[in-house]
């Protein structure tokens, strides 16, 4: 990694997949471009694409520090643009496709969106509400469950993005704190 590196300059480039494979690696490309366009903003680098039916309804980055929103995290847009579009608060059938694993906040609004599959690159240890630090698909109650592919889709790429912002931030603490 470069020593020059600070937080306006991304150091990393956008994946360009091919559109004629559209598997997990295809869609968490899609997500990886949603993260650098965070990070070019300032902010942690996480980004996240719905796809149903072949389709991406739903593509966001987190924007908590431009929006100064805690609710803004790139799962939360993305759900609330793939709602809008589908014209149905029940995403059902949909993949969340996200580059670190879902916070409380998100993977709540996951189950309740009733959405099919989350994939997730880099599991979070800290605040992973889906098989990192405990799973709400584990709640003894709740009729829906998500299914989970985690990590091994673009698992590196994704953790060197966010370790390598983290690692910029302290040098530079005047940019956001981590998400
Ligand atoms: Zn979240």
């Amino acid at each position: 990694m470069p020593e020059s590196v600070n937080t306006h300059a991304c150091p990393f480039d956008k994946r360009f997949p091919s559109q004629l494979i559209r598997d997990d690696a295809f869609f968490m490309s899609l997500a990886y471009n949603q993260a650098i366009d965070a990070w070019r903003k300032d902010e942690v680098p996480v980004g996240a694409i719905i796809e149903l039916g072949g389709e991406i309804v739903g593509s966001a980055h987190n924007t908590v520090q431009s929006s100064n929103d805690p609710t803004a995290h790139a799962e939360m847009l993305a759900l609330t643009q793939a709602a809008a579009k589908l014209g149905d608060w029940r995403i059902a059938g949909a993949t969340v496709y996200v580059t670190k694993e879902p916070c409380p906040m998100c993977s709540g609004a996951m189950l309740m969106s009733r959405v099919k599959r989350v994939c997730y690159a880099v599991p979070d240890p800290k605040m992973g509400c889906l098989g990192g630090a405990t799973n709400l698909n584990d709640l003894p109650r709740v009729n829906h469950h998500l299914e989970l592919t985690v990590g091994g889709v673009l698992e590196d790429e994704c953790r060197e993005l966010l370790q390598t912002f983290f690692k910029a931030k302290r040098k530079n603490p005047d940019v956001a704190e981590e998400a």
